[in-house]
């Protein structure tokens, strides 16, 4: 079967071929016929099985020759990774005709998303917790949305998002397409999918949630206090010449990636209590090879798409057998090949046993030929919580202590204190101010402050 067998526009055939797709994937064959159509859609797809093509070809068909200036496409999605990443998608498809489709994501300022909405960008791809900062305003209006769209329906769940999605529902308007995309369909999607859709096509081309094919899979039991010297034997012995690692915490990304550079690996890092720029820029700078290793966690890492990803580690073993899906799902990509190594230290045992009877799979347990297992580490991998938290406290105590002399000084020597700085006492606020008449400028349409709580935006997990 050919793309040209789908009655779509010529510029989008054009698009596809110069991407070098050359045959529809199985989500694909399904899901773009009934989609051209105008049906609703519910599909479980795992990430790598080409769904967002799926989704974004007869979208972006059915919209090529309705007038422009108004949005009529909105797709939700749970990170910013993945919204740049179906911008990125969508940007390359409709390279021959004149879509455009904006991202509204946080961590990025809000004029640029708020001149697309101005204008009426044909597609948005947004976020929930930035798309209802942009709503508490008049300019965006998402009465013209003909398609809306959530991908990795799960995720956002799982982020607790769905408040979100319910406030966002009641903003667009009831008479539309609606496509639902999930990794996986538990209970609450298909509740979500009951009232959100109309009379939908049901695709499940992964009946059993399955990583994508072409994957090696090996597990690597060692003690919990050898990971780091481990992962570091098996970088310098694979090919790869990308590899990512996802680890549990923040904290423990951030000391992998330091014991990398130490070692003379070239590695950079991405999660949650990263800068958008820095997030944006340690992404980049992997997929332009400047760096060997990134160090995720995992939902930072969703919408990772680096070509010729030949290498992910599991440097902890993920909780859930959907996350070890996803996680792996960065290589083997596009049917290529590619290695998903896990290390499992003894007390993560159990959970990767949960893992492989998700998957159907059992993994095969390697050791590494060469590598003493028996060795003492010769470094403290993690600092445990309770030991940051009383640094922290001491280093503060430090500082007031240092500001205090300082004040005393000043004092002497006659110098007034300025006005107190940002975020120095009280509460720090953000404040928007968007473009446009001064009648209501600045001043959200709802009354309710600008910012929401974190805690209203998502079950406050920061990975
Ligand atoms: P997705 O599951 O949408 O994240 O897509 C995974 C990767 O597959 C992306 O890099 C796409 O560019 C690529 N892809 C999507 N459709 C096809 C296709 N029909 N043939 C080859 N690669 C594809």
């Amino acid at each position: 079967m050919s793309f040209s067998s789908f009655s779509l526009h010529a510029n989008l055939l054009k698009a596809i071929s110069n991407m070098g797709f050359e045959h529809p994937t199985p989500i694909q064959r399904l899901a773009i016929a009934p989609l051209l159509e105008g049906r609703d859609v519910m599909a479980s797809a795992v990430t790598g099985s080409g769904k967002t093509a799926a989704f974004l070809l007869p979208v972006l068909h059915r919209l090529i020759e309705k007038p422009r200036g108004t949005t009529r496409a909105l797709i939700l999605a749970p990170t910013r990774e993945l919204a740049a990443q179906i911008t990125e998608h969508l940007h390359d498809l409709a390279a021959h005709t004149p879509l455009k489709g904006a991202a509204v994501y946080g961590g990025v300022s809000m004029a640029p998303q708020e001149s697309a909405f101005r204008k009426g960008v044909d597609v948005l791809i947004a976020t929930p917790g930035r798309l209802l900062d942009h709503l508490q305003y008049p300019y965006a209006r998402l009465g013209g949305i003909e398609h809306l769209i959530l991908d990795e329906a799960d995720r956002m769940l799982d982020m607790g998002f769905l408040p979100d999605i319910r406030r966002i529902l009641q903003r667009v308007p009831k008479q539309r397409q609606t496509l639902l995309f999930s990794a996986t369909l538990p209970a609450p999607i298909v509740e979500l999918a009951g009232e959100m859709l109309q009379n939908p096509v049901s695709l499940n081309v992964e009946r059993k949630a399955a990583p994508a094919t072409g994957i090696t899979h090996v597990a690597y039991p060692v003690p919990h206090e050898l990971k780091s010297t481990l992962f570091l034997e098996l970088v310098r012995t694979s090919a790869s010449k990308h590899v990512l690692a996802f680890t549990r915490t923040k904290h423990r990304a951030d000391r992998l990636a330091g014991f990398l550079e130490k070692h003379g690996v070239t590695c950079t890092r991405i999660h949650g209590n990263r800068s958008q720029a820095q997030r944006t820029e340690a992404l980049a700078s992997f997929k332009r090879g400047r760096c060997r290793v990134l160090v995720a966690t995992d939902i930072a890492a969703r919408g990772i798409d680096v070509e010729a990803l030949g290498l992910v580690v599991n440097f902890d073993v993920p909780p859930l057998p959907e996350d070890y899906i996803h996680r792996v799902g960065r290589t083997g990509r596009k049917q290529a090949t590619g290695d998903a190594y896990t290390l499992v230290s003894p007390h993560e045992e159990d959970s990767l046993r949960a893992i492989e009877r998700g998957i159907g799979a059992r993994l095969p347990r390697q050791k590494v030929q060469g590598f003493n297992y028996a060795t003492a580490p010769t470094e403290r991998f993690e600092v445990p919580i309770a030991e940051r938290i009383t640094a922290i406290r001491a280093r503060k105590a430090e500082e007031r202590v240092r500001a205090k002399a300082n004040a005393a000084r000043r004092a002497t020597q006659g110098i007034t204190a300025g006005p107190a700085g940002n975020g120095t006492a009280g509460q720090r606020t953000r404040s928007y101010r968007p473009a446009g008449p001064s009648r209501w400028a600045g001043k959200p349409v709802t009354g309710q402050s600008f910012r929401r709580p974190v805690a209203a935006r998502s079950n406050g997990k920061s990975v």
